[in-house]
């Protein structure tokens, strides 16, 4: 029995439930203390959106378990540099906390930069920098003012709010660069790819579409992102957002200050992936080729993903899935993709999500649904256990809880190594989807096995054996005492 705490009642909703009908989801606040939460950190947020600018110097300003926790974080590809794949840290220790770390962060910063010659660097502050007081804008003025390149500080202090705070200091380093660079080559039909992170080379397969459409990509934030590119990325003529949550702050600045619209996409599932060409061709009407191609291209790669989509489909039907993500856009495609394949989302949360997000998501998905927001482990066991699902989609953190439940997992976050996003990616994720639900262990996990049937199995498996009582080798069905079962090599002699 897994009790929730009274404080975070408030912050799970059930669709068609009492608490639906008559409250909003409270959300976008301080995690609960106590309640160990599954975000990560103000410092964590903003690294994540930064990480993938390969050609620059990151350097994490504070103790080595900082830089150590966010080591190579994303599974983002570069076609080029691999700078940004190193984890420098200043190692502030006791002395730096008693006497101050700028003297050490401006001699990390004046070597690194001789040795890389970065085009830009980004440094990091984290909890015990904000605590001391350092003053990391000045230590960044007089390295730039030294090196001649852009070093920002990025003001992450990771105890100062939650990871949403980190996407917008994150926003805020990277627009000191826009607006730096030449704009005159810029084509008339051109975009920026804000919230794309390049996992798995994604970026690349979404920026052949764009290409393919007859439009240029001027900047990718921050998936294989380049320093020069984003100093001109206020010569592109629109902003696709993809990851909300993390860039709508830039692109609304970039908006404010260089009249760029933006638009809300997603390059996950069928129906995302072809509105978000779709979004990009009604934007450039002037040119009404673009949409003839996009309404081409749609066609083929629909045409031929299709039939293999519909071969998983007629094994996954009825199969019930949790979702636990970072920002919520991300699951609002996942919950369409999982219908599409014949899913039903039984529960689904987000580490950032906003009001209007969970209000989406409300509508979006099936009654019954459980919708949380800034969810434990707990909270998390406990929902999976009540719905019974088959699958548990989300990252890094949710992987043990699944596994430890016995529950099929598919990771759709940082770490993967396979493409999920465009039509090449659906498929890939029908197929993860396919081998991680029907995968035959499930049926050896404590909570699914009918532990009679197995023992029975067991019984006629030449290569079980009884095990003699208090050999600790038994199988995890089996309760000691009473029949239990051995690989036969593991049966003393
Ligand atoms: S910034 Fe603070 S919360 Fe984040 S990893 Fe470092 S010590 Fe932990």
């Amino acid at each position: 029995m897994i009790e929730l705490l009274p404080d975070r009642e408030k912050q799970i909703v059930r669709k068609g439930g009492d608490s639906d009908a008559t409250t909003e989801i409270a959300c976008g606040k301080a995690s609960t203390a106590g309640a160990v939460s599954q975000r990560a950190c103000v410092f964590c947020g903003s690294r994540v959106v930064l990480y993938p600018v390969a050609d620059a110097l990151h350097v994490v300003h504070g103790p080595i378990g900082c830089a150590a926790y966010t080591w190579d974080i994303r599974g983002s590809q570069s076609s080029g540099p691999q700078l940004y794949r190193h984890s420098f840290s200043t190692d502030l220790q006791e002395m730096d906390v008693i006497y101050g770390g700028e003297k050490k962060l401006e001699a990390a910063l004046l070597e690194l930069i001789e040795h890389h010659q970065p085009k830009a660097a980004f440094i990091y502050s984290t909890c015990i920098v904000g605590i001391i007081g350092d003053d990391v804008s000045a230590v960044c003025k007089r390295v730039a003012a030294k090196t001649g390149i852009p070093v920002l500080g990025v003001h992450s202090e990771g105890f100062k709010g939650t990871k949403k705070d980190g996407y917008k200091a994150a926003c805020e380093a990277l627009y000191k660069l826009v607006g730096t660079g030449d704009t005159s080559s810029i084509s008339p039909h051109s975009i920026n790819i804000l919230g794309e992170f390049n996992l798995a080379g994604e970026a690349w397969i979404i920026r052949d579409y764009y290409k393919r459409l007859g439009i240029e990509v001027v900047s990718t934030l921050t998936g294989d992102g380049r320093v020069d590119d984003i100093r001109r990325s206020h010569g592109a003529k629109l902003n696709l957002v993809q990851c909300s949550g993390s860039m709508t702050y830039l692109a609304k600045m970039m908006e404010r200050d260089h009249g760029i619209p933006f638009k809300r996409v997603s390059y996950f599932g069928i129906e995302d992936m072809s509105a978000a060409l779709y979004e990009a061709a009604k934007f450039f009407k002037d040119d009404p080729t673009i949409m003839a191609r996009a309404q081409e291209l749609v066609r083929e790669e629909v045409a031929t993903i299709y039939p293999e989509l519909q071969r998983f489909k007629q094994k996954l039907i009825g199969k019930k899935a949790a979702i636990y993500v970072g920002g919520s856009f991300k699951a609002f495609s996942l919950v369409r993709i999982l219908r599409m394949l014949g899913m039903e989302t039984a529960v689904v949360g987000s580490q950032t999500g906003d009001k209007d997000d969970y209000r989406q998501l409300q509508e979006i998905c099936d009654p019954g649904t459980i919708i949380v927001d800034d969810a434990n482990p707990l909270e998390l066991a406990k929902f999976c256990l009540e719905k019974d699902v088959d699958l548990f989609i989300g990252g890094v953190k949710e992987r043990p809880i699944a596994y430890k439940l016995g529950i099929g997992f598919c990771d759709h976050n940082h770490e993967r190594k396979e493409p999920l996003a465009g039509y090449v990616g659906m498929v890939n994720f029908a197929k993860e989807v396919y081998a991680s639900v029907a995968s035959p262990v499930w049926q050896f996990a404590p909570r699914r096995a009918n532990r009679a049937a197995v023992l029975a199995r067991l019984a006629n498996d030449p290569d079980f054996k009884p095990a003699p009582k208090g050999c600790g080798n038994c199988l995890p069905e089996c309760t000691p005492g009473d029949g239990q079962f051995v690989r036969a090599t593991l049966v003393p002699a």
